[in-house]
């Protein structure tokens, strides 16, 4: 309660401190998008096999997965629409952190899998956040499986074909939400929670939107600059150590265009755990779901 407590005074700060107005959600008799009510989700036409990764010595072959027999039902259970809850991070008093890595790809503009990134999570048994773009899941539905099976890993909602979603029509923007949550519950059996903005940007429309399909917006506070191919593992944990504070979410990238993240890994979480911050998830981060 305490947490949720302090969760709600930190949303509700934040909100007051953005530079665009406070943004409430609708409240109507009937606040469901007509979108929502009448689009119709179709799968992709294939799913094709990823492209093998050539740019880094980090970027290795994934194992193949054999997907569960068990069948599943084609659309996501519709969660109830919610507040607009727009983050940038949780509780400023409690010693949780949250690393977080997009999955952007842009369907004319392919993008791969960092399985280095995995390797060193997996070996520091460490939380984190994945958030997958819906064409990424298309294209790398082994990588998918794979991101699944560790349950320390959550996985969240990066629109499907990471547009700038800020000028969208309401049924586009609905579109771009709805086809990724229900491709991440057909191969996973996951219903997402959370959603992250295209290159984090936003307008009321949006956030709205996203609320109406009962996710929350989670930005960030510290972003390690990772998606520059000049900024090293050193410049990486650098800007760590000086941004990182109770509650913080990180922000990097697993789609093989966070060039040294893999690399600056182990000395971030090792610094991190020094520090005397303990790794979460951004639900658990959020007290959405219990710290194990
Ligand atoms: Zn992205």
């Amino acid at each position: 309660m305490q947490i949720a407590t302090s969760l709600i005074a930190a949303i509700v700060l934040l909100t007051a401190c953005q530079s665009t107005p406070a943004v409430k959600a609708p409240v109507t008799e009937n606040p469901v998008p007509s979108a929502v009510l009448t689009w119709t989700a179709t799968l992709p036409p294939t799913f094709t096999s990823s492209p093998q990764p050539t740019l880094t010595p980090s970027l290795t072959p994934i194992p193949s997965l054999t997907p569960t027999e068990t069948p599943r039902l084609n659309i996501a259970p519709t969660l109830p629409y919610t507040d607009v809850h727009f983050i940038y991070h949780g509780d400023r008093d409690k010693p949780y952190v949250a690393l977080t890595f997009d999955l952007c790809q842009k369907p004319e503009y392919p993008a791969w899998f960092d399985r280095g990134i995995v390797d060193v999570l997996t070996r520091y048994d460490a939380p984190a956040t994945f958030f997958m773009g819906g064409d990424w899941m298309r294209t790398h539905v082994d990588e998918t499986l794979l991101l699944a099976s560790n349950p320390k890993f959550e996985l969240g909602n990066h629109s499907w074909s990471h547009p700038d979603l800020p000028g969208l029509s309401e049924e586009t923007i609905n579109s771009e939400i709805v086809k990724t949550q229900n491709l991440l519950y057909q191969l996973t059996g996951r219903q997402g929670k959370l959603f992250r903005l295209p290159a984090g940007k936003y307008d009321d429309l949006t956030l709205g939107v996203i609320a109406w399909n009962g996710l929350y917006t989670i930005q960030w506070d510290v972003e390690t600059g990772d998606p520059d191919p000049t900024i090293d593992a050193a410049r990486m944990n650098w800007a760590v150590r000086e941004r990182v504070q109770n509650g913080s979410i990180i922000v990097m990238h697993a789609n093989g265009r966070g060039w040294h993240t893999a690399e600056a890994l182990p000395e971030m979480i090792e610094y991190l755990r020094r520090q005397g911050y303990v790794l979460v998830t951004v639900s658990q981060l959020l007290g959405l779901e219990p710290i194990p």
